[in-house]
This record gives C-alpha cells, structure tokens and sequence, in this order.
C-alpha cells in the first residue's frame, strides 16, 4: 500500500510529489486524492474540508518539517460529502486512480499507481442526483462582451440536462437577465467581475462567481472551439451569432470541457433566444414579489410554490422557468394558454394524464449521466420507465383524439409516442427485458441483468451457482468425515474456508486430517483450513463472478451506448414530458382554485375582477380564513380608467396584498398560465416593476432609505408606457417632509413622464389630492371599521381616498402596552386639533405653499424660471437643496396652471376613485 506522506525522504514522498503536482494545476479547488478506498485530503485542503465536512483532522508524515493534516471520505459515500462541500461553495478536483495497483506494481516496487484529476466539481457543472436539487435547474452562465462593453451576450447551459442556450441582451439588462435565468455559477473575463450586477448577484447569495482569463472570450477562438465541440465545419446550422455570443459561448464551452478533463461536454448545440422575448423583471422586483422564493430565500412561501401542482421534476423545472421568464408575444402564450385550457375542459383526462405522469423518472438527467459515463444501472431504468410513462399519457389524450389537441401538446404527443419512435420504443422493450428487479446502486456491485436476456451471462452465473452448491455439499462431507462441527464461511480475504473451533483446529492440525486439511490462519476463537477441492472451488467460482460481472458491465457499456446515440430523441421526449406535466399540473391548479384563463392582447389595459393573490389566499385557507377577491382597472392610455392608482388604507388593510397580486396576475398570465381572478384582461407587459416594503440591505451596505431610493430611481428612469409599476410606501424611511416630498414628485413622474400603468400605496394621505390635479389619477382605498372599540378590516377595495390610518388601534392589536397606546391617543388628538385650528401649515408644508402663501419663487415667465436657473450653481447644491429647488419650479408650473384654471388652491381629493368594485354595505 501506498503511503502519502509516512516517509519526508529529503523531500517530498514519490505519492506526495504527485498529489503536489496535482494541486498545483487546481489551486482554488479542494483535490479529493484517490488512495485505495478513500478520497484522501491534505494540508489546508484537509483543514476546510475537515471543518466543513464536521469529519475527523488527522495528522500525517511530516512535509518541510511541519506535520502534514489530513482528513479523508470513503469513495463509496463520496457523493454525500461532494453534496456538502459544494452547498458550501468549495469546488472539488477529483483526483482517480488511472491503472490497477497491480500494474503499477509490476512496473517494480518503487513505483506509485498513475492519478489524474478526472473532473472538476462545481455549483454549476454538477450532474449526480445526490448535488442536485431534483425540481430546479442547475445553470451555469456565462456573459461575454464586445464593442468595448457596450455589447453583451448570456450564454447559459444546465449540465445535468445538456441544455445550452445564448441570448443577445445589453449592459444595462444584464442584472435581469441573469436574474431570470438564476444560475448556480456565473462566469465572466476576470476584469468584468467587478461590474455591479455580478456583486448584486453574488451578494443576493448562491451564486458562485468564477473569473476567466480574458483570451477564453476571444470570439475567433470561441468559434472554433464550437466547431470542434460540436463537430461542425461552420456555425451556420445553429444561427448567426454575434461577436458577444461567441465570447460568451466560448467561455461557457471551455469551462464545461475543462471541467470534464477534457471529455466530451455532453452539450446539445447552442439554441438562441431573441433578446427582448421577455418581460424584464429586476432582481428587486423579483425578490419582493417572491416569485420563486420568499425574501428568505425559501420555496415554500413563494409564488412558485403555490401553483406548482407538477408531478415530474423536469415540468417542475420548466414550470419555474416559465414563470422566471413570462413572454411578451401574445400568439407564443395563447399557445400555452391552449395546452392548459384542454385539460381544465376535460378535469379526467387531467387527472389520468397526471396519474400517468406521476411514475416517471428526470429522464434528461439521466440521459445526460449515460452520456457522460456516470451512470447508474437505476438511470437505465429511470429511461425506461419515464419513456413508458410518458407513451401512457399521451395514449390517453390520443383517447380524445389528437387531431383537436392545442398544437403545444400535439407536438409533445408525437415526441412521447413510442409506436412513432421506433428507436426508442426498442431501447424500452430490450431495457424492460434486461434489467433486474432490484438493481444495485453501481454497475460495479453487478446483478442488476436480469436472468434469462443474455445467454453468455446466464451460462457463467450457472458455473458460479453450481459451484456454489458444490461448496455447500462440500460442508455437510467434511463435518460427516470429521465427526467435527465445520463450517464453510467466506470472506474478500480468504474467500472459501474451512471455519473449526479452536478445539476442532486442533484436532484438524495433527494427522491424518492435516494432510488433507490446510492451516490458513489461526484466531482466538477459530482456526480456518482450506482443502484443494475447496480451493479450486472458490478460484472457479471468483472466476465466474468476475466473468459475470465482466458481462454484465460490457452490457451496461452497450446500453450506454445506445443511449447515447438515441439521446436527441430521448431529449426531446424529455421536454416533450416536461411540457405536458406543466400544462396539465397548471390545469389542475386552476381548476383546484378557480383560477381563469387571462386574455391579453397589444393595448395597455388592465383589467381584474374579482382576483386573488395566490400565496395569502393558500395562507389563510389553511387557517380556515377566506380571501376578499378585489377589482382592479387600470389604463396606460388614461381614456377607461385611470393610469395610476393612489391607494390608502389602514395599516394592516391589505395594500401590499393587492399591490402585489394585481403584479402577479400580469406575470402568471404571460408566463401562459391561468390567473387567480374571476376574468383578466390587459396589455401586455414589457417589465414590471415593484417597490414594495423596506428592508435594509446592509448586506451590500445600503440603508433601508438608501436601498429604497436606488430602486425608485430604477424605476423612474426605466419605466415606459407598457410597463407595470407597484410603489408601497415610498419616502417612508426619512423625514416626514422629504418622504412626502418624494412621494409626491414619484408619483407625478409616474404619471406624467413615465406613463406606465401604476399602483401607489401610501400612508401619506395628502397625496390623495394628486386625483384632483393629475388627468389620469385615481383613489382607491381599503376600507375598515371600527367596531366596539375593535377595527374590523374588511379587505375591500373602494373608490375614494381612505378617511385614517388606524395605526394605533393597529398598534393596540399587536401588543404596544396600555399606557403607550394611551398616550399615544392623546398625542394623536392633540396634533389633529392642531390641524383643526389651521395649524397644521407646518405639518404639510406642500400645502401650505401649494394653497396659501405667497409665492417666493419669481413669477412663471420665462425670464422667471431663466433667473431661477441662472442662480443655480449645480456643484454647491446638496440633494436636499435640489430636491427643493424641484419643487419650487413645480410649484411655479402648478399656480400657473391653478391660475389658468381660475382656482390655485390645491383641494383634498374628491372622491373620484378608479372603477373598483363597490362593497357591500
Ligand atoms: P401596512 O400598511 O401595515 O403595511 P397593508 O395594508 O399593506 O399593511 P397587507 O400587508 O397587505 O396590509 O395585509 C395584511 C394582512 O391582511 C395579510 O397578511 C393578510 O393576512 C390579510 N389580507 C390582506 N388582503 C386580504 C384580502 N384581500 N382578503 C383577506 N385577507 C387579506
């Protein structure tokens, strides 16, 4: 046996120079070094891995005069602490043994056995079902760029699957883009990791950044790396890509290979998506609707999870992509609207599709390990059994009659048919007769061929079995000979023995037995023997069971094979699968839930009844609660109803909650899905923006106002007519005024500049008053009751601005001590007498200079605003002061037009609501 590290020899030991040797080519990953039945780690390596492994630190040898650490895994559960490290964001180097010991033995004594590092283990080229999470994607990213940064391309491919796609996408969509596509690994030229949107990423967590050298991205150099990866003589057949592409492709392909150690990726040809096919969603929109996970990070919670009614991984996967990504092309969602509208118009052909659907297996992954020769014997099974279950389901849709089948689901019914795949449906039939029962985790551990489908195998386990009860004869004639109590026990070192008490040993070892019966080795409780007839028993049987599994293996191999060779088929019977999971598990969904079928259309309507948000409506149904369904109508064009919506309402009303669902009935219905709601219509979306609740984010070292103004900012300068906004509580975390202030000056923006479709929650009541002076404004509210003392919120949506906040009775329901809550009323009167009396001016002083006081700002002639401007010296001025300066021009404008409009005092809103529904009395 080889020893690491026992002897410093003046040096480094023949085995440690080649573990350093190793090492050195992976300095940034943890080398997993293979000795015998162990993946052995030293020094540093040893001391993370021990600590993240929670496994014991040994010490060894001595290597430059220091003791060298050590911990080590068992190859057999390798797996589980590959799953470990890589949660942990370690990347591993996966050092094997590349001959027998053996060989290396006969090459003479001093030789060590050959390693190589036989792949490289990272978050995103993982492919074992132990590191994956079954129901989501494993991407890895890649962004190239060219034009000196103003170009930029995102290659991404799922490893697991064999998916590799590539996107045209710009510098300033970049962060969107990669946040839809949520990889577990980004790569990017070393340089242009710094941008901000790979650090917001990274710092949103989960997200491994590896940094290239830049001539990896060289487009030249990328295409014919493709060529050769893909075996073609020009790209032409996969489209024409531009230079960012090919750097990203490039980067990405080149990883994937390197990763492998130079075998064979295992990649489907680049498909590439048009850029802008999706609605943008950045990733604070992302975050604070909880599309597919909450704030925390977690799936349970999310939107995602709500309707997710899948029953195969791979629709799982593709559900969350769906919804990741929702389209901007009407016709490309009807289509899926289609799929998922037969099967709610027929709820048991959905539930036996479903039924069927339910015992398959992730037939990509598994097609992806075959082709990368880490396959189990349970992968060949999981391709049979998915491929049969999938001819089941379609047989049953087939039932009603293909031709009337929405063309999405005819498509993956002709994938999935095996009488039309020929080569598949052989491969099922030879994988049903060939394989076992029970199959063993590895090939290796052999037993998974089935008796009866290969002749040459069948005769060579008849040797071994025959032998075998030759064995046990064996035992009965010598216990019979001896008069001894013997036993015939086996073991890996011994094989076949001859087992006899201590006594019995004895007896055995004098003549005449010991001339018969040869002494093996001696115990404190047992003395074994072997006879010749034993011996050459147990040298045919090993034989056997070699030539066995030899078999069995060379059959596996040849399955592999054809596996391999099928595997575009099986890809697409996989996406074909997929598909139908997804539109029958969103069907069942809708159906569960009364969820409908959304129209949409190229205007910029929008128009909910009765609509629900999906995750509170589940939240309390489980508590036995029930969900008020809202209205809601919007008009980007402000000629139906209003564009943007003020709306007030009691702390605790349910103003984010109709925020937010209005949000996600937009993204469910262009991800083509149902929507949770009476009826829906509107305009497609092409982003959709949400500003909803504060959260510092001190991760990135933003304050909550900090972080609060970044996003508004976003919005502000991003939104256009087809966009979607939702704003809560903007201007809350700073001074009263300057967050009236902003809200105020973001509201008119939204209205008057941005002109994108908008909801605006406030607890700042005087921004009612923008109904009166904005053309396409309105107010809606939510109302509550106060009853016996007690507020009774009846989550309704009314037209009409909200009288109060209720804050305090809010206050008193969730626990503030009796004596705050009192003083807290005192307060409260005294400040609103105050207002009574008029001496509320300093406590709104937007109104107080909108409605009374003489304006200090000159005069709105164009030589007035001129000297304004002309005082202005841009570099002394603070926030602050421009914030007001802002103002003071707005309040210019405003008195102008007052004055124009024979008025000039800005009054409380009228109750002109939006058409919202009205409650009941
Ligand atoms: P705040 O102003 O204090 O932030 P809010 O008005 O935004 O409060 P939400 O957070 O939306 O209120 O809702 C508070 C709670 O009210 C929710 O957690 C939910 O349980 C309940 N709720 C909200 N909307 C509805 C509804 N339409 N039907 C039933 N319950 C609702």
């Amino acid at each position: 046996m080889e020893d690491a590290a026992a002897k410093p020899a003046g040096g480094a030991t023949p085995v440690m120079a080649q573990y350093l040797d190793l090492k050195a080519r992976h300095p940034d990953a943890l080398l997993f070094f293979r000795m015998g039945d162990f993946y052995e780690l030293f020094f540093d390596d040893a001391v993370r891995a021990a600590a993240a492994l929670e496994i014991a630190l040994t010490r060894r040898g001595q290597h430059a005069g220091e003791d060298i650490p050590m911990c080590g895994v068992p190859v057999a559960t390798a797996e589980h602490y590959l799953a470990k490290l890589i949660r942990a964001g370690f990347r591993v180097a996966v050092g094997e043994q590349m001959e027998d010991p053996a060989e290396a033995r006969r090459r003479g004594a001093r030789s060590i056995v050959r390693r190589d590092v036989v792949r490289l283990v990272t978050p995103g080229t993982i492919t074992e079902d132990a590191l994956l999470e079954g129901r989501a994607a494993n991407r890895l990213a890649a962004v190239g760029f060219a034009a000196g940064g103003a170009e930029a391309a995102i290659a991404w491919a799922d490893v697991s699957t064999g998916d590799l796609a590539v996107m045209a996408t710009s510098p300033a969509r970049l962060g969107e883009d990669l946040a839809a596509l949520a990889p577990r690994e980004i790569l990017a030229v070393d340089r242009e990791l710094s941008r901000p949107d790979f650090a917001e990423l990274a710092a949103s967590g989960g997200v491994a950044l590896t940094p290239l050298p830049a001539v990896k991205a060289d487009p030249g150099g990328a295409e014919a790396r493709l060529k050769a990866v893909f075996g073609v003589a020009s790209l032409d057949a996969f489209g024409t890509f531009s230079r960012a592409e090919l750097s990203a492709l490039g980067l990405l392909v080149d990883y994937v290979t390197l990763t492998q150690a130079g075998g064979s990726p295992h990649l489907r040809p680049p498909r590439r998506r048009e850029a802008g096919q999706h609605m943008a969603i950045d990733p604070a929109t992302r975050a604070s609707l909880e599309i597919d996970r909450t704030q925390r990070g977690e799936r349970a919670g999310s939107l995602l999870a709500a309707i997710d009614r899948t029953v195969t991984s791979a629709g799982a996967r593709l559900l969350a992509d769906r919804l990741a990504r929702p389209l901007v092309d009407v016709a490309a969602i009807e289509e899926r609207l289609d799929s998922v509208a037969y099967f709610v118009d027929d709820p048991d052909l959905c539930d036996s599709v479903r039924r069927e659907l339910s015992t398959a297996g992730d037939l990509a992954r598994a097609v992806s390990r075959v082709a990368l020769r880490r396959a189990h014997p349970r992968d060949l099974a999981a391709i049979r059994t998915t491929l049969e279950a999938g001819d089941r389901a379609v047989s049953r849709l087939g039932a009603r009659g293909l031709q009337d089948a929405p063309a999405e689901l005819g498509a993956a019914a002709r994938d999935l048919l095996l009488a039309g795949n020929p080569e598949l449906q052989a491969v099922c039939l030879d994988l049903a007769r060939a394989l076992a029962g029970e199959l063993p985790a590895a090939a290796r551990d052999g037993g998974f061929i089935a008796a009866g489908f290969d002749p040459v195998l069948d005769e060579t386990r008849a040797l071994r079995d025959d032998a075998r009860r030759i064995v046990a004869g064996l035992q009965a004639d010598y216990a019979q000979e001896t008069g001894l109590a013997l036993k015939i026990r086996h073991n890996n070192v011994l094989g076949y023995h001859i087992e006899a008490s201590a006594r019995h040993g004895e007896t055995l070892l004098q003549p005449p037995w010991n001339a018969r019966f040869i002494h093996r080795q001696t115990l404190p409780q047992a003395v074994r023997f072997t006879t010749e007839a034993l011996a050459d028993l147990d040298r045919r049987i090993a034989r056997a069971g070699d030539e066995a599994l030899a078999r069995e293996l060379a059959l596996f191999e040849a399955f592999c094979s054809r596996i391999s060779a099928a595997s575009q088929g099986l890809l697409a019977a996989a996406e074909a699968l997929a598909t139908l999971d997804v539109a029958a598990g969103v069907a069942a969904w809708a159906l569960q839930t009364g969820a409908a079928r959304p129209q949409l259309d190229a205007g910029f309507g929008f128009h909910a009844e009765g609509a629900r948000h999906p995750v509170v409506e589940q939240a309390l149904k489980a508590k036995g609660e029930g969900f008020t369904a809202n209205d809601c109508r919007l008009d980007g064009a402000g000629s139906t109803g209003a564009r943007l919506v003020i709306l007030t309402g009691p702390n605790m009303a349910g103003k984010s909650t109709y925020l937010r669902q209005n949000a996600l009935l937009l993204i469910l219905a262009q991800a083509g899905l149902f929507v949770p709601a009476a009826a829906f219509r509107a305009g497609v979306a092409d982003r959709v923006f949400s500003r909803v609740g504060a959260g510092d984010d001190l991760a990135r070292g933003r304050s909550t106002f900090m972080a609060e103004m970044i996003e508004t900012a976003a919005i502000l300068t991003q939104a256009g007519p087809r966009a979607f906004v939702i704003l809560d509580e903007i201007g809350r975390g700073t001074a009263t005024y300057d967050g009236l202030a902003i809200a105020w000056a973001t509201a008119e923006h939204l209205h008057d500049v941005n002109r994108a479709r908008a909801l605006f929650a406030t607890h700042c009541h005087e921004l009612t008053a923008l109904a009166d002076r904005l053309a396409a404004c309105a107010n809606a509210s939510l109302r509550a009751r106060e009853w016996r003392g007690d507020l009774v919120f009846l989550h309704e949506v009314c037209p009409g601005p909200a009288d109060r906040s209720y804050g305090i009775q809010v206050a008193k329901l969730a626990g503030l001590p009796a004596a705050a809550v009192v003083r807290a009323q005192e307060v409260l009167r005294r400040l609103e007498s105050r207002g009574r009396q008029g001496q509320s001016a300093a406590e709104l002083p937007l109104f107080q200079v909108l409605a009374a006081e003489p304006d200090p700002a000159p005069a709105l002639t164009t030589s007035g605003i001129e000297a304004l401007l002309r005082d202005i010296d841009p570099d002394g001025l603070t926030p602050r002061e421009a914030l007001d300066l802002i103002f003071r021009l707005k309040t210019m404008l405003s008195q102008s037009d007052a004055g124009q409009a024979g008025g000039g005092v800005l009054r409380q809103s009228a109750a002109r609501g939006p058409d919202v529904k009205t409650p009941p009395s």
